[in-house]
């Protein structure tokens, strides 16, 4: 299907910068050769009216007062913001509506399944399909090595962290399922260790889908990214979660090297 899509196409492109190199140098070199000119670039985007204007009203409102010009269909504008990292006044702005997302976050996480969880935490979002390239399971064992940390060093300094996956799984793919099960089994031992308290604390929200990702996404402060680098295509969760002031944690894979490009190398992780 792909060959008659590459012969019969006009045009053929990835979604990311990444993609679009590996489309043509491991899957296609030889069309690649013969019609070089076929091969372009499209990086995957987000619409901003959603994936900020209408999930953050707060911070949507607080961008559009400091600029004071359009920026949601130039979000190039939004370099304008930079100076005001050395702004008390609005970092203070800026903190608090993250604040109230995350409060409000809690609130619904409680209504939903029962955990209760600190909004003064960190809370660090896995939110994707659930697939074993993108890894979920690596987060997972991050989890457990956190817990053994806090178990076997009560005096540990770590900060309070909130584990918030959000993921659907195909229904055929068992290991999928598998990884599912495995979430919510050491969430329910962490959970209720009470030598762990409100250190950390693991909710697997259910029926991910894309109402769930716009109560999350305005409530995260770390965004994961921890795909097997050559995997991800694109990504756009990647570049929700940024545009709503989460930090991402990731791997050099499909659009989270151009977010680094963006953001600069000591703003990404
Ligand atoms: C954005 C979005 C995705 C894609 O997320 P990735 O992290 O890029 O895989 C998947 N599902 C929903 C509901 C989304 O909103």
């Amino acid at each position: 299907m792909a060959n008659l899509c590459v012969v019969s196409g006009f045009a053929v492109n990835g979604v990311a910068a990444l993609h679009s190199k590996l489309v043509v140098q491991d899957l296609f070199p030889e069309y690649h050769a013969l019609w070089p000119e076929k091969f372009h670039n499209v990086t995957n985007g987000i619409t901003p009216r959603r994936w900020i204007q209408q999930c953050n009203p707060a911070l949507a409102a607080l961008i559009g007062k400091t600029l004071r010009r359009p920026w949601l269909n130039d979000l190039d504008a939004l370099s304008d913001l930079a100076p005001l990292a050395e702004d008390a006044a609005f970092r203070a702005e800026y903190r608090a509506i993250k604040q109230e997302n995350k409060a409000a976050l809690t609130r619904w996480i409680a209504e939903q399944t029962g955990i209760r969880v600190q909004p003064d935490a960190l809370f660090d979002v896995q939110i994707k399909r659930l697939h074993e390239y993108k890894r979920q399971h690596l987060m997972l064992l991050h989890i457990i090595a956190l817990w053994q940390t806090l178990v076997s060093d009560p005096q540990a300094n770590l900060t309070p962290r909130v584990m918030l996956f959000g993921a659907k799984a195909a229904p055929g793919y068992a290991l999928a399922k598998n990884i599912i099960y495995a979430i919510n089994k050491v969430a329910a031992v962490v959970n209720a260790d009470p030598r762990v308290g409100d250190r950390l604390k693991i909710v697997f929200i259910p029926d991910y889908n894309v109402s769930v990702a716009e109560r999350l996404i305005p409530a995260a402060d770390l965004s994961e990214q921890i795909s097997t680098a050559g995997k991800e295509a694109s990504g756009t969760g990647n570049m929700k979660l940024a545009l709503n002031g989460a930090l991402t944690i990731g791997t050099l894979d499909g659009a989270n090297v151009e977010i680094a490009q963006q953001v600069g190398e000591e703003n990404i992780f």
